[in-house]
Order: structure tokens, then C-alpha cells, then sequence
């Protein structure tokens, strides 16, 4: 595999850029090498790879991973980068649309705002794009399952002209194309003249016209609200998998279906846990006597807390295993487990009457039989 480009040559930004200054070299580029847009074979995968290096680049957590360790550092799961993920990249308009993603609509970067955009990417009646929203959960959320209301902003029919475009509400039949929508046309080129089929130019492919637009729309027959909608969040979820909210996404344009809306989740880090699949680990220490003696702990988990048996001669580091204490499994019943790695914590201060005990303990110890030194070079006698 090729070695990866730095996240930071590939949106061509200082180490010590801002989050504005990676938001709008990022812009410039997705611009660039958008599928919808590029058409030339290398630029879905350098799309892919200015989008990966945005993601981590405006997360701080896996910024400051990337800083210290490099690719290393910067894990996405075993999901892989999510937007290969996702079953289409969706129109670009995803990009920049809903969710504060950032906070303003395509229309403003490449059509300029107001009338024509719809009708000039396709015409007739278009399936509404899809949204993008991002949400942080915490490990708490994450074990139980739990419900969001997110505030959308999305595209919706046009309250004023019912979707029409047309500020009467009537339509009549395009006087150009005759409300078939295209038109033929005869192009002239070096090898001679070609009959090609295009949108009417007049309706842009609708097939229908307007007497007057509708002064809310402009005649795009959508307007953008924003939606409360609330959304189930299953137990067991993880950083970066992604809800598919099915007919949640923008409106379609003149009777096209709804876009989708898409939950993509971030995890928190938690106080004392980490996550490893659906297990989690956490440290706890104890004394060096409770270590020789035995002891049972009181140890947190996720729900509240759990008695464990410490055995006596229980060594630094070992690892205990909470048996169904972790995250439930996403799909099917179960739970992953807790892992305890206790560690064994040295006093740095002595009481007097301690220090009295130790020294004698230090007397009467068992030394090892052999230095490590005399150990070390019987291995290589
Ligand atoms: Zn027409
Ligand atoms: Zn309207």
C-alpha cells in the first residue's frame, strides 16, 4: 500500500493552522475534487483523502493523536474511514449543508444564492440531498441507548407556493419544449453536426413554467427550516458509525423524494474507561499490602460499581475480568466485559511508625536467590 500523504501537505496548511484557516483550505479543495464536479479518475480519491485529512485535522482529540504519532495515532475504527462507508457520496451539497457542518449551503458557493441551482443540476423533479449531522455521545449514553433531538436545518417545501415555484400556485405547459422537458439540438463540431439532447433551456427540464415565481423561493418551490427531529440512539453504538434517518435529509424539488439524513456519532473520552470493542479497561491501584494479603476492592463501572476479590500475591499489572460489565453488542444480546488492570502504588512519604515496619520487613524479606546480574549471564553461559 502507498504510504499516506501528511494531513497536512494534502490540504496544503501550516502544522500551526487555525480551524477557520482548515475549514477553508478544506472548502477550496473538496470544491476541486468533488465527484459531482471532477470528473477525472483520480480526483474520488484525492476527494477521499482531503475529506480524511479534514476529519481528523478538526478534531482535536485526533489532531493532537495525529501531532504526536502520525497515522499511528489516528485510529477510525474498524469501520475505516467512514465516508467509503456511506453508499454514495451523496451530492456535495452534503457538505456543507445541515448539522453546522458550516453553517451555510452550496448554493452560496457555486451557484451564487437564490433561483436556478436545482434547475440547473438536473431539472424536473430532484430527489432533495442528503444532510450530514454530527453528535458527541458519552460512554454512559453509549452503554444504555438513548434519545436526541437534533436541530436540523434542512430544505422544505416552500410554505407559500406549496412547492409550486409559482407564486399564483398555477402552472402552465413550458411553450418551448412543449412539456417534454428536453430539447434537441443540433451541435456543430470538427467531425460534423451532432443531434444532442439537453434540458429546455426555457424550464430547465421541469417541463412546466411559471407566470410569476414565488417571492419566498424564488421558484425553487423550497425554503430552509430548521426541524426538530428526534432520533433513537441504540446501545452499543460507536465513533464513527452513522444512523441512516431514511426520508429525513432536504425535501425533493418539484415531487422529487426526500434526501437522507445521516447521524454520524463521536464518543467521548471517558474519566476512567477506554473502549475496545465492546470491552472496557480501567485502572485501579492498591496498596503493596493489599497486593500480598488479599483483599476484596470496590471498583467503578459503567453502571455504578462492583465488588472485586483481589487474591494475595496478586502482581503489579495484572488484569481482572468483570464478566458482562462492558457495552452491549450493537446487533444481538450480550455484553462485552470490564477489564481491571490494578497497579501497585508506592507510598512516596512514610509515617514514622511505617517506616519502622518496612525497615524491619526489609530485614527479615526474602531476597531473590540469585542477582539479576548472575541471572543475565547464565543465559549466555
Ligand atoms: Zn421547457
Ligand atoms: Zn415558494
Amino acid at each position: 500500500m502507498a504510504s499516506k500523504r501528511d494531513y497536512y501537505e494534502v490540504l496544503g496548511v501550516d502544522k500551526g493552522a487555525s480551524e477557520a484557516e482548515i475549514k477553508k483550505a478544506y472548502r477550496k479543495l473538496a470544491k476541486q475534487y468533488h465527484p459531482d464536479v471532477n470528473k477525472a479518475p483520480e480526483a474520488e480519491e484525492k476527494f477521499k483523502e482531503v475529506s480524511e485529512a479534514y476529519e481528523v485535522l478538526t478534531d482535536p482529540t485526533k489532531r493532537a493523536n495525529y501531532d504526536q504519532y502520525g497515522h499511528a495515532g489516528v485510529d477510525f475504527g474498524s469501520g475505516g474511514f467512514q465516508w467509503q462507508d456511506f453508499s454514495r457520496f451523496g451530492d456535495i451539497e452534503d457538505l456543507f449543508s445541515g448539522g453546522d457542518f458550516f453553517g451555510r449551503n452550496i448554493f452560496d458557493l457555486f451557484f451564487g444564492s437564490g433561483m436556478g441551482g436545482f434547475q440547473r443540476r438536473s431539472g424536473g423533479a430532484t430527489r432533495g440531498t442528503d444532510i450530514r449531522y454530527d453528535i458527541e455521545l458519552s460512554l454512559q449514553e453509549i452503554s444504555e441507548g438513548t434519545e436526541r433531538k437534533l436541530n436540523v436545518s434542512r430544505y422544505e417545501r416552500c410554505s407559500d407556493c406549496n412547492g409550486t415555484g409559482s407564486s399564483s400556485g398555477k402552472l402552465s405547459t413550458c411553450p418551448v419544449c412543449k412539456g417534454r422537458g428536453q430539447e434537441r439540438r443540433q451541435q456543430k463540431t470538427p467531425f460534423g453536426y451532432f443531434s444532442v439532447v439537453t434540458n429546455c433551456s426555457r424550464c430547465g427540464g421541469r417541463g412546466k413554467v411559471v407566470d410569476k415565481p414565488c417571492n419566498r423561493c424564488h421558484g425553487d418551490g423550497i425554503e430552509k427550516v430548521r426541524k426538530d427531529i428526534e432520533v433513537k440512539i441504540p446501545a452499543g453504538i460507536a465513533d464513527g458509525n452513522h444512523l441512516r434517518m431514511r426520508g429525513e435529509g432536504n425535501s425533493g424539488v418539484f415531487g422529487g423524494p426526500r434526501g437522507d439524513l445521516y447521524v454520524v456519532i463521536h464518543e467521548k473520552d471517558h474519566q476512567f474507561f477506554t473502549r475496545h470493542g465492546d470491552d472496557l479497561l480501567c485502572e485501579v491501584p492498591i496498596t503493596y499490602t493489599q497486593a500480598v494479603l488479599g483483599t476484596e476492592i470496590e471498583v467503578p463501572t459503567i453502571k455504578g460499581k462492583a465488588t472485586l476479590k483481589i487474591p494475595g500475591g496478586t502482581q503489579s499489572h495484572t488484569i481482572f475480568r468483570l464478566k458482562g460489565q462492558g457495552i452491549p453488542h450493537l446487533r444481538g444480546g450480550g455484553k462485552g466485559d470490564q477489564h481491571v488492570r490494578v497497579t501497585i502504588e508506592v507510598p512516596k512519604k512514610l509515617k514514622k511508625n511505617q517506616r519502622e515496619i518496612i525497615e524491619k520487613l526489609a530485614e527479615i524479606e526474602d531476597k531473590p536467590g540469585k542477582s539479576i546480574i548472575d541471572r543475565f549471564k547464565d543465559a549466555f553461559t
